[in-house]
């Protein structure tokens, strides 16, 4: 199960980035699918698991193209609300030559996920569920709701404090297995050890070109290389580490394989455009393991 944004990205590729008050031109706007967590959805399908997702879309002349995609993808997306009179979840996208990107979000439906609409999806589901993945895109009651009823009901739990947002640290408590990007991680604890402390969970820490560092309470980090690539765009990059990382922990790999898998599939999907373009197959990582 994944509880999550659904978002449109629209992606202009410029030279480089835009100052303050600077127009920069690219060749042509691009429309592709986005959202934390319909892009952890996807990765999570394309990488063999049966995902269910829990969101929330508008009525918009965007919204049954957005779920179509997943659908497409081999996401369930019987649990994504269609709600009226707000727009669809929408972003806005520059990528620089080096594939560094900066991006605005219009939340649309994201901002009305309903806590109790989430808790109900996740009771129907969780007892056929062997991981729940949130991101924090969604309305914090919403975040919270989800991370309770996994964590409850005994449900491996993974959350990707992306953004941080003040609910994160309540949680801990909870013990979800926490997914920090290096800049989410500093916000939340000064170092690694005092996060996996707090929350008595694995934290893992994606370093973008950098790798992953994770640590589990009471024992030192363990650090991944990073799998060499060529870059074209890091948008997504780690929502397809989130979403591998879910699916094989759902398939019950330990944590240290799942980690190791997920680096190797999320360098692969820095090589395309496009948040979810680039989502490796298994196949396709086992290969590049070779
Ligand atoms: P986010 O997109 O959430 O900021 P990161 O940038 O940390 O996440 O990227 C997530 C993961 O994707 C990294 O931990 C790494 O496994 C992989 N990754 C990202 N950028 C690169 C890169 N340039 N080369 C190799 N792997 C990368």
């Amino acid at each position: 199960m994944v509880v999550g944004a659904v978002n449109v990205d629209h992606v202009v590729v410029t030279g480089r980035l835009p100052r303050a008050g600077e127009t920069v031109v690219g060749p042509a706007m691009v429309r592709h699918g986005g959202g934390k967590g319909a892009n952890a959805a996807v990765a999570a399908a394309r990488f063999g698991a049966p995902v269910r997702l829990i969101g929330a879309v508008g009525t918009d002349d965007v919204a049954a193209g957005a779920l179509a995609e997943l659908a497409e993808a081999g996401v369930d997306v019987a649990f994504v609300e269609r709600l009226p009179e707000v727009p669809t979840g929408a972003a806005v996208i520059v990528v620089d030559a080096a594939g560094e990107n900066q991006i605005a979000v219009g939340a649309g439906a994201n901002a009305h996920v309903d806590p109790d609409r989430v808790r109900a999806s996740l009771r129907a589901a969780l007892p056929s569920c062997g991981c729940v993945l949130v991101s924090t895109e969604i309305p914090e009651a919403a975040v919270a709701a989800a991370v309770e009823e996994a964590t409850a009901a005994g449900v491996c739990c993974v959350l990707n404090p992306a953004p941080v947002v003040p609910v994160v640290a309540d949680l801990l408590r909870h013990g979800p297995i926490l997914t920090p990007n290096g800049g989410e991680a500093a916000e939340l604890a000064p170092d690694l050890a005092t996060l996996a402390a707090r929350s008595g969970a694995p934290v893992v820490v994606t370093l973008g070109g950098d790798g992953v560092r994770y640590a589990l309470p009471g024992r030192p980090p363990v650090e991944v290389a990073p799998h060499r690539t060529t870059v074209v765009d890091t948008t997504g990059a780690g929502d397809t580490f989130n979403g591998v990382l879910a699916a094989r922990l759902a398939a019950g790999d330990p944590l240290d394989r799942a980690v190791r898998t997920a680096n190797v599939a999320a360098a692969l999907s820095v090589t395309a455009p496009g948040a979810r373009a680039g989502g490796p197959t298994p196949a396709e990582v086992a290969a590049a393991l070779v």
